[in-house]
This record gives C-alpha cells, structure tokens and sequence, in this order.
C-alpha cells in the first residue's frame, strides 16, 4: 500500500557511503553526499528514470563498466516510493517497504559506479549522435539512451484521498487487493480497467461497489458483461467521489449523485481509483512513436525507430504495470544498448549479460 505522501517530489533517495566503499540504504529523507562525479555529463548510455526499470538498467550497465548516468527525475524511485509494503517482488518473503525496495536497488546500481541524479529531463535532441538531454540547466550527452520515465496513475486530486493513501486509498489491485480479504471496497471509473480492477478484487473483497459518473460503463461489452454478472459486483451509477471518509483508515465515502446532486455516505474498507494511468512521455513525444494509448512503442525488442534509443518498463507497458516487469524490461534494454554499443565499436561485447 501507498503511504500518502500525496507523490515523492522533494523526497531525498536515499543512498550513504558507510565507509567511503559499501552504500547502504538509510531512512528516508537522509541527505545524499554529492556523488564525486556529479559533473561527468557523457556517457555511453544514459538513463532517463530512477523506477525499478531505470534503476535495473543501471545496474546492468554499470557491470558492463558502462559508467551509466541516471536522470533519475524528482520523483526519484518512481511509483514505489509511494507504497508501503511490496508483497510480490521476488526475494523478500516478508514482502519490503516500497522505498526501501528502490533504496536497495539504487544503492546496487551506485556500487557498479552508476550516478545517479536526481533531475527532470526537460529536453532531448535525438535527431544525431551523441545524443543531447538537458536536465536541471546541464546539457547531458550519451551514445545511446534508455527511456526508463514511467507512468503515473492518475488520482481524483481530492485531499482526502491523498491523505489516505496507503491508508485504504490505492491505484494498484494487483498490488494492494491482498490487502483486503473479505473486506467490502469501492472502485471508481468505468472503463475497461476498471472493471478488471473490480474483477480482481472480487477474489478476495466481499463487495466490490464501481462508482461510476454515468449511467453506462466506457467498457468492452465482454468485460461489462463479467462484471454486471459477478454477485460481488455492485454498481452505483451516476455517482461521484466527492469525498474519501475516515481518520487514520478509509471508513467509507461520500458519493454525489451526478443527475440530482443528493450526496450519501458509502461505507467501504478500501477505495481503488481506476480512471487511468498518463505515460511520461511528454519530452520524448517528438522523437519516439506512441501506441493509440499514448505510450512508446517499441520497433524490435526494447529499440525505438531511432537507433541507440531503447525503452524500457511502465512507460510503454500498460499491460502488466510491476515492479518485476518493469526490472526485467531494464535489464533488456541495458542488455540490448550494450549489444548497440558493441556492435558500433564502442563497448566490449556482451558484459552486461555475464553474470
Ligand atoms: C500505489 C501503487 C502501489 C504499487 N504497488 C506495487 C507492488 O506492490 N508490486 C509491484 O510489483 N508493483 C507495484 N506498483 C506498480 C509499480 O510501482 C510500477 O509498475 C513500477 O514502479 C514501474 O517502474 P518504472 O521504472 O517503469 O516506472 P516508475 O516507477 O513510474 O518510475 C519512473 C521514473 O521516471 C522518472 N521520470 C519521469 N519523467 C522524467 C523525466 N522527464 N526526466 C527524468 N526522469 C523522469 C520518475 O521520476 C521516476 O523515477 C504499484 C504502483 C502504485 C502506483
């Protein structure tokens, strides 16, 4: 689950030295020593996201002795760093603390000599090599680039709801459903996926209530057709979240009705927001093809139209949307630029992928 922070801008990732050799993660919010390198700006490869998917690129590359540069973005983590507890990230049986999991992985990729830096790339020239990236007044340049940004979920922008995310509120089923064993929750859209959303949850909430602002679902006809005939699923048509209930938990929420404007309270445990995700695309949009939905295609594996630009993780993939899949994406798209790299003479074949 999320911990309402209401986003990760500002937050510090979190990466110390111990003794000048080891990183090791620290709580967040610890100050981050500036790296000795913050000024190298070139780089074979350059990764755009500090997520799961660029942060796994790096640790790839740096192996490869890629001497990888992260612009990791001011939400440094990526989706994670809003989770609380990550019960289906392979290797942590007792399930880990979402920013821990992105502490960990940013301090693996440090320790192959990745840098990693925490800003926004504004602007890209992808139109010759060496590539350009500019990002916080610095003009990066890099043989090759993985395009590692991600996507956002996007929430009501109601202040109740931020402030009780991971405290009931969530973006995330597959995610944070477990959670919610015979308990009743609230899913709010009326798209396709949302009504996957009710469907998943219906494995293990009780109730499942799709509040919906319409008098018809978005959806596929098959997918409405599953979710009207779930005996878990009920519908409140015309309704709208105008307010997320509770204390320190989600006690319950309360709906206006879009026809007559009667407002009444809908108790529930939990609240999933499904009314979509946006891809962060908006920089690469000019250089990179986009699917009907928005996010980077992709030509041959992770490689993008543009030779030396490869993708990776949530901002192509609307699909699967995990942490584990977004890793694994990195390590292809890392495996692949080094390939890239190898074959124009400017790395030693296959490093990254030996183990
Ligand atoms: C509430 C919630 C709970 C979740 N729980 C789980 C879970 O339990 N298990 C699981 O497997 N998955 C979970 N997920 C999904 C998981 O977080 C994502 O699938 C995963 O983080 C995607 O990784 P990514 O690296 O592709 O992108 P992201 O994590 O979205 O990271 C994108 C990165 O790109 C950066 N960025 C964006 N634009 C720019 C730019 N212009 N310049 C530089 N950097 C930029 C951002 O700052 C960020 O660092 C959850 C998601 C949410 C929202």
């Amino acid at each position: 689950m999320d911990q309402g922070t209401g986003g990760t801008r500002g937050i510090t990732p979190l990466q110390i030295m111990s003794d000048g050799e080891q990183p090791v993660a620290a709580p967040v919010g610890t100050p981050v020593p500036a790296p000795a390198d913050e000024q190298r700006t070139d780089a074979r490869v350059v990764i755009v996201g500090s997520g799961p998917a660029g942060l796994t690129a790096a640790i790839y590359a740096a192996r490869a002795n890629l001497e990888p540069i992260v612009l990791g973005g001011y939400e440094a983590g990526g989706q994670l760093m809003i989770t609380s507890e990550v019960e289906n990230f392979p290797g942590f049986p007792e399930g880990i603390q979402g920013p821990e999991l992105m502490d960990r992985m940013r301090a693996q990729a440090t320790r192959f000599g990745a840098l990693v830096l925490d800003v926004d790339v504004e602007r890209v020239d992808f139109s010759r090599r060496p590539f350009r990236l500019w990002a916080g007044g610095v003009e990066y340049t890099a043989q090759t680039v993985i395009v590692a940004s991600g996507a956002s979920a996007i929430w009501l922008e109601l202040e109740s709801e931020t402030r009780l995310r991971g405290r009931g509120v969530s973006a995330c089923a597959t995610c944070d459903g477990f959670f919610f064993r015979d308990r009743k929750v609230v899913v709010v859209g009326g798209g396709d996926s949302a009504l996957e959303e009710a469907l998943f949850l219906t494995k293990y909430a009780r109730e499942v209530v799709v509040v919906h602002r319409r008098d018809q679902f978005r959806g596929s006809r098959i997918m409405q057709e599953r979710a009207l005939s779930n005996p878990r699923i009920r519908v409140a048509w015309n309704s709208q979240v105008v307010e997320v209930l509770g204390d320190q938990q989600v006690s319950g929420v309360r709906l206006r009705d879009t026809v007559t404007g009667e407002e009444r309270v809908e108790p529930t445990d939990g609240v999933f927001v499904a009314i979509g995700h946006r891809p962060n695309t908006g920089v690469f949009r000019d250089w990179l093809d986009t699917d009907p939905k928005g996010y980077l295609s992709v030509h041959e594996e992770t490689a993008t139209r543009i030779e030396g630009v490869f993708v990776a993780g949530d901002v192509r993939d609307h699909r699967y949307r995990q942490a584990i899949t977004a890793a694994g994406d990195g390590c292809r798209a890392a495996i692949d630029a080094e390939h890239w790299l190898a074959e124009h003479g400017l790395a030693e074949p296959a490093t990254a992928s030996a183990w």
